[in-house]
């Protein structure tokens, strides 16, 4: 499941070999690849990961969004190499002289101008990312509270709060800040937000360096019925904002 660190995992790994390449795009979506014939050939500029969404800047001004929702994944190839996913999976492929670059069944890929992408009310406008040199606790708050009726479990997947939260960050920063994840933004005290903002910050750089080990940073993610690492109460679970989400309901007030 892609969250903001395994974006931002990637992105490093995709930079090395595309950054400030000339490449050969290929797009396997029939839609983009009639539309844009000419960006077959082009200039990388930059390579970017931004929550959850991978935003790879062309010369000429466009940016191709992809995103890998639950099923998404990119491989990298030396020249000549066999893959190991069939081609028919492949939504775009990124040639340079030495690499192939794929992205495997991404359900979103989207071509932008800068401008639109700023602007679109789906894809744009995304909350402070934790990973990123830019991110702001103020825009977070900010953010957070614009809507205090909303359960704080609720809040934490939306991107526009803040950028790269998916299913298990938002289950171990609230276990980890001690917050019921049906409780209402507008209850929590100014001390609550500001552990949830530590939590936030260390947790995404926790996974970020244990990346392809042992994650042991996930405590209560899927450990229903389980005793809780901190008091022994059996960690309940239940459904909230359309995913599972896991709580203790003696540690998490
Ligand atoms: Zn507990």
């Amino acid at each position: 499941m892609a969250e903001g660190p395994l974006v931002h995992y990637y992105t490093k790994q995709l930079k090395r070999i595309l950054w400030g390449k000339d490449v050969q795009i290929e797009f396997r979506i029939k839609t983009l690849n009639e539309k844009n014939p000419l960006l077959k050939n082009t200039h990388i500029q930059d390579v970017e990961a931004y929550g959850k969404q991978f935003r790879i800047h062309l010369s000429d001004g466009h940016v191709l969004l992809i995103h890998l929702m639950m099923w998404g994944s990119w491989r990298i190839y030396r020249k000549g190499e066999t893959w190991d996913k069939p081609i028919k999976q492949s939504r775009v492929i990124f040639r340079t002289d030495s690499h192939e670059v794929v992205v495997f069944s991404a359900p979103v890929v989207k071509l932008f101008k800068l401008s639109e992408l700023q602007n679109n009310p789906k894809w744009g406008n995304l909350g402070p990312d934790p990973l990123r040199s830019d991110f702001s606790s103020k825009t977070f708050f900010r953010r957070l509270e614009e809507n205090p009726s909303r359960e704080i479990g609720e809040a934490l997947l939306d991107q526009r709060v803040i950028a790269g939260v998916g299913n298990i960050l938002r289950i171990e920063i609230l276990f980890r800040s001690h917050i019921y994840p049906r409780r209402k933004v507008s209850s929590l005290s100014n001390r609550e937000k500001e552990k949830l903002l530590y939590w936030t910050l260390l947790l995404f750089k926790k996974w970020m360096k244990q990346m392809g080990k042992r994650n042991d940073w996930i405590l209560i993610y899927r450990r229903n019925g389980k005793p809780c690492p901190e008091c022994g109460t059996s960690i309940q679970f239940f459904r909230q904002a359309g995913r599972i989400t896991y709580a203790c309901p003696n540690c998490q007030k």
